[in-house]
């Protein structure tokens, strides 16, 4: 018996509020693109947290970081123009650095008990060979801050916030960056425009190396897909916030 024999599958497009979190400024939008243009287009407004400043990724070393983080936003700003994200925040932890896995939770508790979403992407923190330590605090941290939004003894970074919070329902978290996915979204029809949005990012890729990503991109939605009924696919764990715990 499996998790999700027991606890259904949240269905993703009854979402009407979806909150991303991100390690960098890219990740959701190379995870999980097209799936959330797709859910734009249902009418869901998106908005995307981004946990660290990003800095070390900037292809440029002799920007300053101002303008590197400029140039930065100018790349999330126009991607995200093209999947149809509402807001954008940033929590501006150093890239790769060190900073308190508790200090990314309460932002995290932060933005979900403000912004109420009803769905939350995030990569998944259970990625085998995840070597990338942002990656594996951004995917716990979010799916702690699932778990625990209506602890109202689990303080976020906000006190304000925290008060005049009430709990809400969050139907489900999809985890991106999967190697267990239970979903398989087909991708086919926004395809073009995830591969647009992706090569915005153009402060954070060489253009060989943009071109490697967009074949890696490629080869893997169509792999994925196989079998399917679609041509591309993008895999997720979408999981009830109940199945985040103890796995019954
Ligand atoms: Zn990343």
């Amino acid at each position: 018996m499996t998790i999700e024999s027991i606890l259904p599958v949240p269905e993703l497009f009854s979402a009407r509020r979806i909150l991303c979190f991100q390690p960098h400024y890219d990740d959701n939008d190379i995870g999980a693109a097209g799936i959330l243009t797709q859910l734009a287009q249902n009418g869901a407004e998106i908005f995307y947290v981004t946990a660290t400043d990003d800095l070390m990724g900037v292809v440029d070393a002799s920007l300053s970081n101002q303008n590197a983080a400029e140039l930065l936003k100018r790349d999330q700003f126009a991607a995200g123009k093209i999947v149809g994200v509402k807001e954008q925040y940033w929590c501006g932890h150093p890239d790769a650095g060190e900073y308190s896995y508790f200090d990314l939770r309460r932002d995290f508790l932060k933005f979900i008990r403000f912004i109420r979403p009803d769905f939350v992407f995030a990569p998944d923190a259970w990625l085998t060979y995840e070597g990338h330590r942002d990656h594996i605090q951004t995917g716990l941290a979010a799916a702690e801050a699932v778990m625990f939004a209506g602890l109202k003894k689990i303080a976020s970074a906000d006190p304000e916030v925290d008060a005049a919070y009430e709990e809400h329902e969050i139907v489900g978290i999809a985890l991106y960056f999967t190697r267990e996915p239970n979903y398989i979204a087909d991708i086919s029809s926004t395809w073009e425009k995830k591969i647009q949005a992706v090569r915005c990012y153009e402060a954070q890729f060489t253009p060989d190396g943009m071109e490697q990503l967009v074949f890696a991109l490629d080869m893997k939605s169509r792999q994925v897909a196989a079998g399917q009924s679609f041509l591309r696919g993008e895999p997720l764990k979408v999981l009830h916030p109940s199945a985040l715990h103890c796995g019954i």
